[in-house]
């Protein structure tokens, strides 16, 4: 495989990672531990770009409804990203790992507002970027987001952690047998319902702009360096 260690990644992690054990709220030891594991992408001379999501507190599509408006559930759904970017940032700075929390959805006494100048700057100085507000308009989610933030900072890379340590033939949970693969088309990630990695916007702008996207397990040891390095998940491009 490609031992290639890029300049610049976007890591997304959702808000059901963040969550860890717990049905909602933040995992703060999952956290920590996160942090350590960032550092170890940090250290080896790798920017890297946060985008988290909010499902652990709440998702636009499931809220609206019952006399929510899908642009508020939206909102509320961004709000929700905002609660993780904070805590993230704080729970890495404990761990000494240098974080800035930056958002998309103005709310200064709480966070700086995302700029490209201000982000590559904090890069440039060592710090984790981590975005809240995904890109702080509605009818999108955060893997859409992180698929555009990476386009706009130059990221070489979307690294999208999942449950799961790539995509497989077939469904490994039913199937023993299941082969993981190491690299695929953009074309069969979109067109195999099978493959549900990422809704079909985020894949379509990464395919549209040739961005790859690494689908991995962040949660084994080393398993977010060795995708910093391109050396674990399923690879699709
Ligand atoms: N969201 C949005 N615009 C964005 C990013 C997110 O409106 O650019 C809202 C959307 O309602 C989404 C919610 O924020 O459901 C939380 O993000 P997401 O569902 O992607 O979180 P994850 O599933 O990754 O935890």
């Amino acid at each position: 495989m490609d031992a290639h260690i890029y300049k610049r990644v976007l890591l997304k992690l959702s808000g059901e990672q963040l969550a860890g054990k717990f049905e909602g709220g933040i995992d703060s030891d999952l956290v920590s531990w996160l942090g350590k594991e960032v550092k170890k992408v940090v250290d080896a001379g790798t920017q890297v770009v946060i985008m988290v999501g909010g499902g652990n507190y709440a998702r636009g599509a499931q809220l609206a409804g019952h006399g929510i408006g899908r642009v508020t559930a939206d909102n509320i759904g961004m709000l929700a990203t905002m609660m993780n970017a904070l805590a993230v940032a704080d729970i890495f700075n404990n761990e000494d790992v240098s974080a800035r929390a930056l958002t998309n959805i103005t709310a200064d006494q709480v966070a700086d507002k995302f700029t490209h100048r201000r982000a590559i700057s904090d890069l440039g100085k060592g710090h984790v970027v981590i975005v809240a507000g995904g890109i702080g308009r509605p009818y999108l989610t955060t893997d859409t987001a992180a698929v555009s933030l990476a386009l706009e900072l130059e990221c070489e890379v979307v690294l999208k952690a999942t449950k799961v340590d790539g995509v497989y033939d077939k469904d490994p949970e039913q199937f023993p047998d299941a082969a993981k693969l190491h690299t695929i088309s953009f074309q069969e990630a979109v067109s195999n319902d099978a493959i549900k990695v990422m809704d079909k916007a985020a894949m379509g702008l990464a395919m549209e702009h040739n961005l790859p996207i690494i689908v991995f397990d962040a949660l084994q040891d080393g398993s977010i360096a060795n995708a910093a390095a391109g050396n674990a998940g399923t690879t699709i491009s």
